[in-house]
């Protein structure tokens, strides 16, 4: 099943039915064995899987995972997840992703890039013609698509790449940025304020988590509370944001003002804006009824189940979707290819500029269309998102 609710959103887009069967599946789903011999004596095989869910706005665009735990059904949600993210924002790309079924904690840099080398050859026809683009995602970093990179030497076949070999400078940065440019967005008039009046808890410091938190911090805003796997830190008075994303990649907040918070007192706190960023499902239908933020921003891909939209809905809390909410990084990926293509370089700061422009009027479109048609922000994103996928297929011929 497709992660959109077609049932719900048919009546409101006028979707075609031959669209809609088009995007309940993917169109490539699909499990590789990867074997590499890391030593003479051990044979390592496991599962490499890579999802293609739609190529009709562009190639599919999505990250490679490396955990334990993936499976083909979540690398299918993931791809879709792009899907919708690249339409809702403009971006000319399709949704994919892909993942390698190992735990890459403990593994030496010199077994990971086998084990990279091998993903490369196993999907090089495609890689190698710009089929589909991978970027760093959990269990991967700019060292991976380095790797990447060095073993096609076509400098837009892969995104998330360090600045030595044609990464973004400001794509570490990105998503954060974006999250901060949705909740700068929303403050004015889902609060009645500007951001840099606003108090904020972000659960999940890492990479998303701790660059939201800094642009917020930026602006103004009080960072009240933050939290890692392990636990938080709660402050009245304001985190001191520079000191604790100095110790983000340790994952510990030792030495910081404050006192410790748990994860889940950290969700039920008096803000105003509540930042997941952290992992997917973390607002149930129990949290949603406990929570005491007036605006949600998702920094991470779908934090709040369906039942606690319902929730949140009735409660008057405003919700901004992770498609729109964590473009930032695909954003900042599409700058990244279209350099490789051009040869063109780009700064930090048009890179940010960039990514504002595009999320402040992609924003914009959400809530005119929230309002017109009287859904929250989330329905009123996959409408446009989707009605963006259908303009394609139909101006293609697919229709
Ligand atoms: P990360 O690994 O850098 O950081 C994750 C943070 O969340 C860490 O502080 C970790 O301790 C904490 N955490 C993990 N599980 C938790 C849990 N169950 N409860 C509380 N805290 C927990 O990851 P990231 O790159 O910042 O990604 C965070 C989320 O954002 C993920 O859902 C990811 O899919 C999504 N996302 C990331 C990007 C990106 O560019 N990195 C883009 C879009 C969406």
């Amino acid at each position: 099943m497709a992660l959109l609710d077609f049932d719900a959103l048919t009546p409101l887009t006028d979707l075609p039915d031959a669209a809609r069967r088009l995007l309940e599946r993917p169109e490539r789903a699909t499990t590789v064995m990867l074997s590499i011999r890391a030593r003479p004596d051990e044979l390592l095989i496991t599962d490499c899987y890579v999802v293609y869910y739609s190529s009709a706005r562009g190639v599919p665009k999505g990250g490679l995972r490396m955990a334990a735990d993936v499976s083909l059904e979540e690398t299918r949600d993931r791809a879709e997840l792009m899907v919708w993210k690249t339409a809702l924002t403009g971006i000319p790309f399709g949704g994919g992703k892909s993942a390698i079924r190992l735990d890459p904690r403990g593994m030496g840099t010199f077994e990971k890039g086998l084990v990279i080398k091998e993903y490369v050859h196993l999907l090089r026809e495609d890689l190698s013609v710009g089929n589909y683009v991978p970027a760093p995602d959990m269990g991967t970093g700019p060292r991976e698509m380095a790797v990447i990179f060095g073993e096609l030497h076509v400098p837009q076949a892969v995104t998330g790449k360090p600045t030595s070999v044609g990464g973004l400078p400001g794509r570490r940065e990105a998503t954060g940025r974006g999250v901060a440019t949705c909740a700068a967005c929303a403050a004015p008039d889902m609060l009645g304020k500007p951001i840099g009046e606003c108090t904020v808890a972000v659960q999940g410091f890492g990479n998303v988590g701790s660059h939201s938190a800094w642009f917020l911090a930026q602006q103004g805003a009080r960072i009240v509370a933050a939290s890692h796997i392990t636990g938080g830190l709660y402050n009245a008075r304001g985190i001191d944001v520079e000191q604790a994303l100095a110790r983000s990649p340790q994952e510990t907040f030792d030495g910081l003002q404050g006192d410790a918070i748990s994860n889940e007192d950290l969700l039920g706190l008096p803000v105003d804006v509540l930042i997941p960023a952290a992992a997917g499902g973390v607002i149930t239908e129990e949290v949603a009824g406990r929570l005491r933020c007036k605006l949600i921003v998702e920094g991470a891909n779908d934090p709040v189940t369906g039942q606690a939209d319902e929730v949140l809905a009735e409660a008057g809390i405003v919700d901004v979707p992770d498609i729109l909410a964590n473009a930032g990084g695909v954003i900042a990926s599409y700058v990244e290819w279209r350099n490789a293509k051009s040869g063109s370089f780009t700064s930090k700061k048009e890179v940010y500029d960039f990514i504002d422009q595009i999320l402040s009027r992609a924003f914009e479109r959400v809530i005119e269309c929230a309002s017109a048609l009287g859904v929250p922000l989330r329905r009123a994103a996959q409408v446009l998102a989707l009605q963006e996928v259908v303009t394609s297929m139909q101006e293609r011929g697919w229709l």
